[in-house]
């Protein structure tokens, strides 16, 4: 890739993105057959799914309000009425030769996701996560239509006997509920459609729609990504990259596909609408298939189905289920528990986790130091171990009992860190390891102390004279000292008394 910075900047990127999610329903959209993942290849059909001539779709109900819920969560507008279409296609893993979808009539639209603009997200990256201000510059990603659809059944190159010479087709995915969910070209570097995306899951996340597993397929996104000369209004020709697996990806795959682009222009060439493919070991995309004309679906309403109704009374029963959503709550987990922006964003990862984090910090005394238990003590070894906060081997409960217990004096500092330490060792809660060390406390035995004392002033007879000529900055310096031979045991609150009658 030969493109210069300064070629690059003569071009300004215009992303759209297509994002498809899995709606966590028992049963699929038009039958009874069960979602279950990972079930043998094509136990959950019959003859609606299967596409058999004569059988009947019924919508799922439950399909309807999740979407919904979606949507509204996405801030769109829901249309009271709205209509499933039939899109016509070949496709092996397509028994029915067409896929039921919304086409012109879509369940809902004009909605948006607020999102860091790349000028804060680029800062934010240099400033290093501890310094991220959140929120200091918004922009607001529209979101053209949220929309119903089934899944396709899927192809399977590897796993058989014959597989070098067939494919093989699993249609237990056929029928399975997706919204889709199409941005509005608002999206202007592949950082910001990592933003863009990494909301998008997190809202979908906490409305429990979904679970959003993109490793099982149960969140897919196409890009669409164009460049045109700065200052230009009317969009260059795009390509769209299909079925990159992660949000990182995605984004390494923009930021290649921006630059062939400019490269092609700027060496007097065209683009070509097409469809291509990322290879994440080359860090490079390919061209799959021209799009020119592959286009003609042939839309038509679908004639077994009757349109759509979600009126204002279904509506307002759904929206019952609307959690409070992230961005909202981290404002009020600030307000409510005087943490930092930064403290609520990692606590808000996942609704549960901002759950068992608002449980403890209620229950905790302090509920400041709870947060800066998570942060100054328990991502540091999360990182460490490799571990996501999820499955922290302590709970938010865990830590809420030892930031009581280090609130009330009953262990130090540092023998909290110790038995932090144990914790991840042993892979056990922090009240189990605490039980397991025989409930440590902090020592105020006042004999052994002044043993200690006695030790570390006789030991440092140059540093006494100094403290008696005036210096009582050297105090700090015997306390230290205390606290490093008792290995942290000691409550230095009563050291500090010991040692000042002791220097008198
Ligand atoms: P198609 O008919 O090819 O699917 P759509 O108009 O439905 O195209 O748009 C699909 C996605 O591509 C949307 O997210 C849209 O914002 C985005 N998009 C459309 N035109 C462009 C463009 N010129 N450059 C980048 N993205 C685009
Ligand atoms: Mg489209
Ligand atoms: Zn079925």
């Amino acid at each position: 890739m030969s493109s210069s910075t300064a070629a690059l900047t003569a071009y300004e990127p215009v992303i759209g993105l297509e994002v498809h999610v899995q709606l966590l329903t028992v049963s699929k959209i038009f039958c009874s057959c069960s979602t279950r993942f990972g079930a043998p290849p094509n136990t959950n059909v019959c003859p609606v799914c299967l596409g058999m001539p004569g059988a009947l779709p019924v919508l799922n109900r439950k399909a309807v309000e999740f979407a919904t819920l979606a949507a509204m969560a996405l801030n769109c507008r829901i249309n009271e009425t709205s209509i499933f279409a039939r899109k016509n296609y070949f496709y092996p893993d397509l028994p029915k030769g067409y896929q039921i979808s919304q086409y012109d009539k879509p369940l809902a639209e004009h909605g948006f996701i607020e999102i860091p603009t790349s000028k804060t997200a680029d800062e934010n990256q240099k400033l290093g996560t501890e310094n991220r201000e959140l929120r200091t510059a918004t922009k607001q990603i529209g979101i053209t239509r949220v929309h119903l659809e089934e899944d396709a059944g899927k192809s399977l190159h590897e796993g058989f006997p014959d597989s070098d010479e067939k494919t093989a087709i699993d249609l237990n995915r056929t029928g399975v509920p997706l919204i889709e969910i199409v941005s509005e070209p608002d999206i202007a570097t592949p950082e910001e459609a990592y933003e863009y995306l990494t909301r998008l899951r997190e809202i979908i996340l906490y409305t429990g729609v979904s679970d959003c597993n993109m490793e099982e397929g149960s969140l897919r996104c196409d890009a669409n990504v164009s460049v045109r000369p700065r200052g230009q209004k009317e969009l260059g020709t795009k390509a769209e990259i299909k079925n990159v697996n992660s949000f990182r990806f995605i984004r390494e795959a923009l930021v290649y596909e921006i630059a062939r682009q400019v490269d092609v222009l700027d060496s007097g060439g065209k683009i070509l609408q097409e469809t291509r493919l990322y290879n994440s070991n080359e860090g490079k995309t390919y061209s799959m298939r021209s799009k020119e004309q592959a286009h003609d679906y042939r839309y038509f309403p679908e004639p077994d189905l009757l349109p759509l109704v979600v009126d204002e009374k279904w509506k307002a029963e759904i929206m019952r289920d609307m959690p409070e959503l992230p961005e909202l709550r981290r404002v009020r987990l600030v307000k409510n528990y005087g943490i930092t922006e930064y403290d609520a964003q990692v606590l808000t990862v996942s609704k549960s986790l901002a759950d068992q984090f608002e449980a403890a910090a209620k229950a905790a005394k302090n509920p400041k130091r709870v947060a800066n238990l998570v942060q100054g003590e328990l991502m540091g070894r999360l990182k460490a171990a490799g571990v996501d906060i999820e499955q922290s081997p302590i709970s938010m409960k865990g830590i809420a009992i030892s930031a009581d217990l280090v609130e009330s004096g009953a262990i130090s500092g540092k023998m909290l860190k110790d038995l932090y330490d144990l914790s991840f060792e042993r892979k056990k809660d922090f009240s189990e390891v605490y039980d397991e060390e025989g409930r440590p406390r902090q020592s105020s035995d006042t004999s052994s102390l002044e043993k200690i004392i006695d030790e570390v002033i006789g030991a440092n007879p140059a540093q006494l004279e100094q403290y008696r000529a005036g210096k009582k900055t050297m105090l700090g310096f015997f306390v230290g000292q205390v606290m490093k031979a008792s290995k942290g045991q000691a409550n230095p609150q009563i050291v500090n008394e010991l040692l000042l009658k002791r220097l008198q």
